[in-house]
């Protein structure tokens, strides 16, 4: 789950990581009102999505007085900001940050994120702060350095030294660079974070180390021990078709393409996808509506399928497990009625009861085209779309 920069600021201003003093705020009357209370001369302006890349989008702006205040929040609430992380469609902004502004003499980066090679944290640092990482490790590997944290002794403050002398932290300031690396560690673990990603770190003019920028990420199966982190949680940021989907217990990704995907089993819902790839067509979602699903649960993930106004057709692939043929045949055949159905439908059903599942189909009166197998359903469902 991912949160709002002020929200991960919270967070680390709690485990004693330095960030500067800022407020949230809703409406342009709440962030003229923080300015006020922060009361520093200068002040920046923040576009609180989940998306970085804020700054080169126009989501980041310094303000001079409390009417450049205004003028920006102005400007920024409301806006859909399009970055290199939003796709095309963009996000809407609906909250601000307004932060203290920081006399900035150098940008660094610092991130911790977990290895899954290696099965370790590991601590990843530049000088090249402020520009994208990714950026940087096309361009400049060298200047990447790393430190994978033994799980059992965890972050050990040599190597936080090691790593704020490889990113020429200036010498005096290696003590307040070690403090960071080590509370953030500490953060990171006890929150069960995913990432944590501070970009840009910055020295100050007077000599300060502190996070410009947070991205927390934490582990979904985690949050049942953080109900403080889950009440972080913005449904504004997620995908309707998910937040429904998650409802009913359903295993739904929303994708680019056109072919609505109804599938049992996480495995054979991937190799739906990849099949339908294979045959030059696009999936429109991943979807596993699992192994005991009921009549009911099958017709909403077929009306959330049906929802996705990019859906130009829908192929039904279902092997009959412990799923049955006729459960599922059901379920379509309730979805069709409720919601219309407007769009080719390619149904293959295999295994327990499928002959009373075709049955249903045949009898329904809708119009179904029936596949053989995969491939075939596959190539039927990607020539009707065209
Ligand atoms: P994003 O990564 O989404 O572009 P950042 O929070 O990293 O957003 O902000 C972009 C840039 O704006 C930073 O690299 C920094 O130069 C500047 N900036 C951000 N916050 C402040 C602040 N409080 N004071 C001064 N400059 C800031
Ligand atoms: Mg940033």
């Amino acid at each position: 789950m991912n949160i709002h920069e002020y929200q991960g600021k919270e967070v680390l201003r709690s485990y004693g990581v330095a960030v500067p003093n800022g407020k949230v705020a809703f409406s342009v009357e709440e962030a003229v009102e923080a300015a006020k209370e922060l009361g520093t001369a200068v002040n920046v302006v923040k576009a609180q999505i989940h998306a970085g890349g804020r700054g080169k989008a126009g989501g980041v702006k310094v303000a001079k007085n409390l009417d450049e205040v205004r003028t920006y929040a102005e400007e920024i609430l409301g806006k859909t900001l399009i970055t290199h992380q939003t796709g095309p469609e963009g996000k809407e902004v609906k909250r601000l940050l307004i932060e203290e502004g920081c006399d900035i003499k150098k940008e660094y980066y610092i991130g911790l994120v977990l290895d899954r090679a290696t099965s370790q944290v590991v601590l990843m640092a530049s000088e090249e702060g402020g520009t994208e990482i990714e950026e940087v490790a096309e361009a400049t590997p060298e200047k990447i350095f790393k430190e994978y944290i033994d799980p059992v002794i965890g972050l050990s403050p040599f190597q936080a030294r090691r790593v704020a002398f490889n990113i020429n932290i200036p010498k005096e300031l290696v003590g307040q660079a070690v403090k960071f690396m080590m509370s953030l560690y500490t953060a990171f673990v006890e929150k069960d974070c995913s990432i944590a990603e501070i970009n840009p770190l910055v020295v100050t003019g007077d000599g300060k180390v502190m996070a410009l920028d947070a991205k927390l990420n934490f582990d979904a199966n985690a949050l049942y021990r953080h109900k403080d982190i889950l009440a972080y949680r913005d449904l504004d940021e997620e995908d309707k078709k998910e937040i429904e989907a998650s409802k009913y217990d359903l295993s739904y990704i929303s994708l680019g393409g056109n072919i609505g995907c109804m599938v049992n089993g996480a495995g054979l819902a991937m190799a739906t996808m990849d099949i339908i790839k294979h045959y030059s067509g696009d999936p429109a979602n991943f979807l596993d509506v699992g192994g005991g699903a009921t009549a009911e649960k099958v017709t909403e993930a077929f009306k959330i399928i049906l929802s996705d106004a990019n859906v130009k057709g829908i192929f039904v692939n279902i092997f009959g497990g412990i799923m049955k043929c006729d459960i599922i045949a059901t379920g379509v055949v309730e979805a069709a009625k409720q919601v219309s159905l407007s769009v080719p439908l390619v149904v293959r059903l295999e295994g327990t009861n499928v002959d009373a599942g075709k049955e249903i189909l045949n009898q329904s009166g809708l119009d179904i085209v029936s596949a053989d197998s995969m491939a075939d359903g596959a190539q039927k469902i990607v020539s009707l779309v065209k």
